[in-house]
Order: structure tokens, then C-alpha cells, then sequence
């Protein structure tokens, strides 16, 4: 039914694109100042752009975009690229391919910190993303969230407290999201306990004795069944680069904070391109559903346990799409290494590496052995008297 309105948005957005990279072409700013002509930038604590000169404040306009899930069967259709220009930096050390504003530079790699970073050209063929959650913590929150990390942590160098330098950069991240509708066939033994009462002969004070115990069995029955299930947003990383052990212990991004893409987000930050295709993500959010469908069918099977279980999916009405959502990477230099932390974008959330003081853990664990040997030794002298 919102079929066909939704399709003619479409053309809109790719008219509207052909527009902008037509203009691009000249030196123009892509998102100058309606007041003084400088370069704006997307701002998280305006919740709008913010001009890098005279602080003018231009609201992005969030009702236009309309949030669209789409068939599989129509990627070919979906629009492409990011809708302004921008400069591509991939990462040789860790494969992360990011695009940043064409005025910016970058010399590390925004995730491992390698410098061996090499300009290459946008991949203009890309899905572009459909949604994104805007930035929405600052970089004075990010700051202020590192340094109570930092002095939150245990057994740390004492300098690490006083870290002057650090870079914190915001990049959107790229996701995908799939919904689908899943049939699920199953059958499987059902198996019910049941106790019997077993005699056995056993030696008690060197005379045999008959005694009684009782066995819990089990009674088979074949059983079979069906369940339709929804799945809505399950998301997958369509990330490389990112150190995947950090990520997985940022915590969950609220998805309906999501708006519309506009190229007005980006402005003035990072964007990693996606490394895993809507081919591939589609497969691991499939693994998923079929995972947690084995889970639930087998908790319809009736009775006390179950085996031979076997489950048929019949997987219908998947829909994507392609979403960016905020973190910060920041790198700092400590003792000759580069350590990663990442700041979630939406809760200010930190996980991150940081170097342990060996020194403060030996005199810890000497403190201990100290502490237990004066307690051993009270209870020693208590014992005396
Ligand atoms: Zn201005
Ligand atoms: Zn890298």
C-alpha cells in the first residue's frame, strides 16, 4: 500500500544526489554557511549545523527522510553512494576504509592508529546507508568520559592520569539490519522422566543385603510441530576495521533513535565505508534466526527433554537495510604503544585498552601475602594463650 509514494521519495533523494555531485565538481564548499559562506559542520550538541566560523546554526530538516526496509531482491535498485564528496583513506594494517571530509586530512588509521594509510577513490557504487543515528555525544562529553574511565581503572601507570594527548575522532560505523518472517517445521523425540524402583544387593559390615533405589528413565515419543516467528532489526557489523572484541562491549544503540540519511550528518566527521556486502550480512543474520529458531522449537517440544531434534526454516518478507551508527575512536600513545578506546555515540559508553603497572600489582600482590602473613600469624600467637 506505501509502496508507491515510498518509490517516488526515492527518485527525489536521486535526483537530489545528481544534483549535489554535479555542483560538487566545482570548489564550492558542500555545506557552506547561509551567513558567512565558511564550512559547517554537523554539530551533536546543537543537534544541528554549526558553522566553523561564525557559529550560525542551521537545523536539519529529520521528517523528510523516510526510513525504508527493503526487499532483498532489491539491492540493485538501492541508491548509491554517500551523496557528497568526500575523501577515501583505507587502513594496510587493519583493512578499515574510511571517508572523511575532502578538506580534512588523517595520518593514522582512526581504529589501530597505523599510519600506513593510502588515499584511495570513493567506492561510488556502495549501498547508501539509509538511516543513521546523529552523533549525539560531544567531544567534551568524549573527554570528559575518557578521563573517568581512565582513573576508574586498577593497577594502571600513574602518568596514565595525567595523558595530555589523545585523538578522538567521531566515525559513523556501517551496520545492516534485517527483518523477516520465519516458518519453522519441526519434529523431535519428546521425552518424559519416569521413576522405576530397582533392586540391588549390596555388602554391608561384610553381609550381603538386598536394597532398593530409585532410577529415573525416560519414555520417548515422536513429536511434531510449527511456529511462525518476526524477527525486526537484527544487526549485523558490516565492519573491518573496528577492533571487534571492543565493539562487541560498547552495548546496545537504541535503533529508534534512527532518522532518515542526509549527507548534512557526515559533515565534519568520519564514515566508515561497509567491508562485509548485504550478500554476506544477509548470511549471518540468517545463521542467527536459524540458531535462535533451533532454541525456540526445541522449547516447544513437550515434556521433560527432547532428542533428534530437526528443524525446517522457511524464511519470507526479508527486508534491509543499511544503517550508520555513531562511536568515537580515540588513540593514545603511552610508553611507546598506541592503545584503542571506543565511546559509544549515543550512551557515552567506554571500553577501551590501557596498560597495567606491573609494579603496582606486585606491590598489591606482596601487599596481600604481607596482610595474609600478619593474620597467620595473630591467629598463631591467639592459639598460644
Ligand atoms: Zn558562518
Ligand atoms: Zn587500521
Amino acid at each position: 500500500m506505501t509502496t508507491e509514494p515510498v518509490e517516488q521519495h526515492d527518485e527525489e533523494i536521486e535526483s537530489e544526489v545528481e544534483e549535489e555531485s554535479s555542483s560538487a565538481a566545482s570548489p564550492d564548499l558542500q555545506f557552506p554557511c547561509p551567513n558567512c559562506g565558511a564550512e559547517m559542520r554537523w554539530d551533536p550538541d546543537a543537534d544541528a549545523m554549526r558553522c566553523n566560523y561564525c557559529e550560525h546554526v542551521v537545523q536539519v530538516p529529520r521528517a523528510e527522510g523516510t526510513i525504508l526496509e527493503r526487499p532483498l531482491s532489491e539491492a540493485g535498485s538501492a541508491a548509491r553512494g554517500l551523496g557528497l564528496e568526500r575523501r577515501v583513506i583505507r587502513c594496510d594494517t587493519c583493512g578499515a576504509t574510511v571517508s572523511l571530509d575532502t578538506g580534512e586530512t588523517a595520518d593514522v588509521c582512526v581504529y589501530c592508529g597505523s599510519p600506513a594509510v593510502l588515499d584511495q577513490d570513493a567506492n561510488r557504487n556502495a549501498i547508501r546507508p539509509e538511516s543513521l543515528i546523529p552523533i549525539d555525544v560531544g567531544k567534551d562529553d568524549v573527554e570528559s568520559a575518557f578521563r573517568k574511565w581512565l582513573k576508574g581503572l586498577w593497577f594502571r601507570p600513574s602518568a596514565l592520569k595525567q595523558l595530555k594527548h589523545f585523538d578522538a575522532v567521531g566515525v559513523y560505523t556501517p551496520f545492516w539490519t534485517f527483518d523477516c518472517r520465519v516458518h519453522s517445521d519441526w519434529s523431535a523425540d519428546a521425552g518424559y522422566y519416569y521413576w522405576v524402583t530397582q533392586t540391588y544387593w549390596t555388602t554391608v559390615n561384610g553381609r550381603r543385603v538386598m536394597r532398593t533405589r530409585q532410577v529415573r528413565k525416560v519414555r520417548w515419543v515422536p513429536k511434531w510441530g510449527s511456529r511462525d516467528d518476526a524477527y525486526d532489526d537484527v544487526l549485523i557489523s558490516a565492519s573491518l576495521g573496528r577492533p571487534h572484541d571492543l565493539v562487541n562491549k560498547l552495548g546496545p544503540f537504541d535503533l529508534n533513535a534512527l532518522v532518515g540519511y542526509r549527507p548534512e550528518y557526515l559533515a565534519g566527521w568520519r564514515a566508515e565505508e561497509y567491508q562485509v556486502d548485504l550478500e554476506t550480512g544477509w548470511g549471518r543474520a540468517q545463521q542467527i534466526v536459524e540458531h535462535e529458531q533451533e532454541r525456540r522449537c526445541g522449547g516447544d517440544v513437550p515434556g521433560d527433554t527432547h532428542r533428534f531434534l530437526r528443524v525446517a526454516n522457511a524464511i519470507s518478507d526479508t527486508r534491509w537495510k543499511h544503517i550508520l551508527l555513531p562511536i568515537w575512536s580515540l588513540q593514545y600513545r603511552f610508553g611507546g604503544k598506541t592503545y584503542t578506546v571506543l565511546i559509544h555515540g549515543q550512551t557515552g559508553n567506554v571500553v577501551g585498552h590501557a596498560p597495567y603497572s606491573w609494579v603496582k600489582i606486585t606491590l598489591f600482590v606482596l601487599g596481600l601475602l604481607v596482610a595474609g602473613g600478619i593474620v597467620a600469624a595473630v591467629l598463631a600467637l591467639s592459639q598460644l594463650h
